[in-house]
């Protein structure tokens, strides 16, 4: 099951310095060498572990966790 809705890095901030690419141990991330940033390439991979979001030291990537839908409902 995926873990992630999503995978946002911020190409204003991103300074290429390929720190969450070297960190990512499920090889989600992948450098862009035209525009010299990193890309999300897999992120049906990921495993939201957020050491990508710990090693960027400029906050430039974002890891949006899948909320799972509610099991059953309260009654009130
Ligand atoms: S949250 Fe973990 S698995 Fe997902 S992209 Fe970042 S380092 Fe990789
Ligand atoms: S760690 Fe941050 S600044 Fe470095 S490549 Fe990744 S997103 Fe860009």
């Amino acid at each position: 099951m995926e873990r992630v809705e999503k995978i946002t890095i911020d190409t204003e901030k991103c300074i290429g310095c390929k720190k969450c690419i070297k960190a990512c141990f499920v090889d989600v991330l992948r450098f862009d060498e035209t525009t010299k940033k990193a890309v999300a390439a897999y992120p049906q991979e990921c495993e939201w572990c957020l050491i990508c979001e710990e090693q960027c030291s400029v906050g430039a990537i974002y890891v949006q966790p899948k909320i799972p839908a509610p099991m059953f409902k309260m009654s009130v």
